[in-house]
């Protein structure tokens, strides 16, 4: 292994906010890791490496049809070895998720507010400059540079091109390793950079805000104006490259994430889903208002004819912890954070990070903390029951997202429930007896 530019440590904060990534779909642009929790490296295998050098060897001829230089890639990638290590963490399947609460709580902790809010300052001049250009706010941009890599204190050191040929010779990520790797060695022509200050996180992402090889070919711009696109040691490049990116995946300049609400106690839960736009003016005839009792906002007048056009005119009810916990409305750039990484946990301890950093307050409602988050075994049983009971959950892949919220909610009305589509402990038994009573009554 060569020797690397940089050596850091990981933190317990950031590997929890990395684990708790983990449960939403592939996100876009880094695949997060799963939990990292200190395990045994499995010894490499002789075959394994002899394998592993072969789909090196091979793999040359792809990355020279692609137009890689071949002394670029004889640079990059001899003398590299399989990583175990990275092998393992590749696999893993964590078996607990982290409660929302607790990943906001570490997400937006008092720490991590202090230091935004001093990053901020330090660099205001900068942020002004690129919330001018691109219309994204700093306290957005600074958000996302404290949860990818706590400001650029943590980076990842791995070798990136080791990195990436391991993820790309085996495994779930092999098709993201090989892409990656490939887009690693056009950004090292590119660049250009010396092979052994690539490093990146053990999935690939890397600089200070974990961009992948492939973003930083699509997004990356020049934020401090030396020709060069370094988003390891310009944090200017790296939060303008940023920008650049939510930009163009359609942020709304002049507004917000979204903002938490407060629900009537008549509220038609059926209606709620993070992915289930409505009208501000329904929302507010149904007497949704902020969280203080206000009235919803008007959207900004973004001056079109008749507004139809305005994304600001609708949002979402978001019940990250159901009817118990805090209901937040979402507008449309909560979903263009989640084009950054495509976990809601994520996107919503971006926004509120952002909303602590700029000086308004956290959540108001409480979160209901005794609720124990399901065990991944639980989380596929759910998944089971509710298609065994006719319900479509998607893939059965214990992620709980929107589309097992959506069955949920058809089930708990179908019941006479109250369809908020949070799976709990209480509903995984009443839908495993009610499979046990339906196959009794079949049997007898
Ligand atoms: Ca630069």
């Amino acid at each position: 292994m060569r020797t690397l530019a940089r050596l850091f440590a990981l933190s317990p904060a950031v590997l929890a906010l990395v684990a708790c990534a983990a449960t939403g779909p592939a996100p876009r642009p880094a695949p997060r890791p799963a939990a990292v929790t200190p395990a045994p490296i499995p010894a490499p295998s002789p075959d394994a490496d002899a394998r592993f050098n072969a789909f090196v060897r091979d793999f040359r001829a792809t990355a020279l049809a692609a137009g890689i230089r071949p002394e670029t890639y004889d640079r990059s990638m001899a003398g590299l070895s399989l990583n175990t290590h990275i092998q393992d963490l590749n696999l893993r399947q964590p078996e607990f998720s982290q409660a929302i609460w607790d990943y906001l709580d570490v997400a937006a902790s008092p720490k991590r507010v202090a230091d935004g809010q001093a990053a901020l300052t330090a660099n205001d001049a900068m942020l002004s400059g690129i919330e001018a250009r691109y219309g994204v706010p700093k306290s957005v941009l600074v958000a996302i540079w404290g949860l990818e890599t706590n400001y650029g204190t943590l980076m990842g050191h791995y070798d990136m091109f080791e990195a990436l040929a391991t993820l790309g010779y085996d495994g779930p990520r092999a098709a993201l390793g090989r892409r990656e790797l490939l887009a690693a060695l056009k950004m090292e022509q590119a660049g250009p950079f010396k092979p052994e200050e690539m490093v990146s996180s053990w999935a690939g992402a890397f600089g200070q805000t974990q961009f992948m090889p492939s973003t930083w070919l699509a997004h990356a711009v020049d934020g401090d104006g030396d020709g060069k696109k370094d988003l390891w040691h310009s944090p200017a490049d790296a939060l303008a490259s940023t920008a650049a990116m939510l930009a163009e995946d359609g942020w709304q300049q002049g507004e917000g994430w979204g903002y938490e609400v407060r629900l009537p106690a008549n509220f038609p839960y059926a209606e709620s889903g993070r992915d289930n736009p409505q009208p501000l003016a329904h929302w507010r005839q149904l007497g949704v208002t902020t969280a203080l009792g206000a009235p919803l906002p008007q959207g900004p007048d973004k001056g079109s004819a008749n507004g139809s056009d305005n994304n600001s005119d609708s949002g979402s009810i978001f019940l990250p912890a159901g009817a118990r916990g805090p209901a937040f409305l979402l507008l449309h750039n909560f979903h263009v954070i989640m084009r950054y990484n495509a976990a809601s946990s994520y996107a919503l301890g971006v926004g509120l990070l952002a909303d602590r950093i700029s000086g308004l307050s956290g959540v108001i409602a409480t979160w209901p903390r005794d609720e124990e988050p399901l065990s991944r075994d639980d989380r596929l049983a759910f998944q089971r029951d509710l298609a065994t009971l006719g319900y479509d959950p998607g893939a059965i892949d214990g992620m709980l997202g929107p589309k097992v919220s959506d069955a949920l909610r058809a089930y708990q009305s179908a019941h006479r429930l109250l369809p908020d589509g949070f799976p709990t402990h209480d509903l995984l038994m009443r839908l495993e007896r009610e499979i046990a009573a339906k196959a009794s009554t079949q049997g007898g």
